[in-house]
C-alpha cells in the first residue's frame, strides 16, 4: 500500500467534468471559467467518482425510445446520457459523472458498450471511467480537443463533418463548440440526438441554438444557417435533446428548419 492516500481524479462539481489526478489538485476548471458556462459565486468546488457512489444513484430507465441513463439526484449540469443501438453494437450517446456496479451491470445487460460518442465538453464528464469498465472508445471531434482535462489512449479524436458508427451518422454541427457534434440514426422515421448543440425546448414544436445557455449569448445569424443548412441532407421524426424526457416526435427536420428562420429573423430585429 503507498504512503500517501491516493486521491481521486477530481471532478468540477459544476459541469461535472472528471479530471486527470495532479498533484496539487487543479485549482480551477477551464469549462467553467469559459464564458459558455459559469463558477459558483462561492468558488470552485470539487468531488470524486467515490463521493457520488455514496450519495447519487443512476437511474436507467426507457426515455424516447432508448434507454436513458442519468444521475439522481440531479448532478452537475443534470444531462442524461442514452444506449443507441447500431450495427457495431450500443453507443453511449453523451456520458454522466457516476459510474457504480449497478449501473454497469445495467449496461451489461443490454449488451454492454461498443463505443461513447459525445456531443460536447460540457458532458465529457467521467467518459474515460466509463470506456475503461466497457473497454470501448470515446469518439470525440478533434477542434473540441483543448477541453479534454483527462487524457486517456481509449479517446479517438474524429476529424471533419461527418463519421460514420454502425449505421449512426456522427455529424459535427459546430455552434455552441467548434467540434459541436449530433448523432443522427436513420432506424425508423429518423431521429437526431442533439444534446444541447439543437436544443430541445419547452414548446416542441420549436427548437434553439445557443452559443451559451446558461449566460443566454445568442450564435451569430450566418452559423445558425449554416447549422440547419448542414442538417438538411438528414431525414428525422423525433429530436432527442440532452435531459430526460426532452423529446420532440414530430417533423423534427421541419422543426429545425423554421426554427432556424425564425431565430435569423428575430436576430434581425423581427420578433415572432
Ligand atoms: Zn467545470
Ligand atoms: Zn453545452
Amino acid at each position: 500500500m503507498p504512503d500517501v492516500p491516493v486521491i481521486d481524479e477530481p471532478i468540477c462539481h459544476t459541469c461535472g467534468v472528471q479530471f486527470a489526478r495532479s498533484d496539487p489538485p487543479p485549482r480551477s476548471c477551464p469549462i467553467c471559467e469559459d464564458p459558455r458556462q459559469w463558477v459558483p459565486e462561492d468558488g470552485q468546488r470539487w468531488t470524486s467518482i467515490a463521493e457520488l457512489r455514496a450519495t447519487h444513484v443512476n437511474r436507467v430507465a426507457p426515455d424516447g425510445g432508448l434507454v436513458g441513463i442519468g444521475t439522481e439526484p440531479r448532478f452537475a449540469i443534470g444531462q442524461r446520457a442514452l444506449v443507441v443501438p447500431s450495427a457495431a453494437g450500443n453507443v453511449l450517446w453523451e456520458c454522466v459523472s457516476l459510474l457504480d456496479d449497478a449501473t454497469a451491470e445495467a449496461v451489461e445487460a443490454l449488451g454492454g458498450l461498443a463505443a461513447i460518442a459525445i456531443s460536447h465538453p460540457h458532458y465529457y464528464s467521467a467518459m474515460v471511467e466509463w470506456a475503461h469498465r466497457f473497454d470501448c472508445p470515446v469518439l470525440l471531434h478533434r477542434d473540441d480537443a483543448r477541453w479534454i482535462m483527462r487524457p486517456d489512449p481509449a479517446i479517438e479524436l474524429w476529424e471533419g463533418e461527418t463519421r460514420e458508427l454502425g449505421g449512426l451518422t456522427l455529424l459535427r454541427l459546430g455552434g455552441h463548440f467548434a467540434g459541436a457534434t449530433v448523432l443522427h440514426r436513420p432506424d425508423g422515421q429518423g431521429t437526431l440526438l442533439s444534446g444541447d448543440v439543437v436544443q430541445v425546448i419547452p414548446d416542441r414544436g420549436w427548437v434553439s441554438f445557443m452559443y451559451s445557455y446558461p449566460n443566454l449569448i445568442p450564435l451569430p445569424a450566418a452559423e445558425v444557417q449554416r447549422m440547419a443548412a448542414a442538417l438538411e441532407p438528414y431525414d428525422f421524426e423525433a429530436i432527442q435533446g440532452a435531459w430526460w424526457g426532452t423529446t420532440v416526435r414530430r417533423d423534427g427536420k421541419g422543426v429545425v428548419r423554421r426554427s432556424a428562420e425564425r431565430y435569423v429573423r428575430a436576430l434581425q430585429g423581427d420578433l415572432p
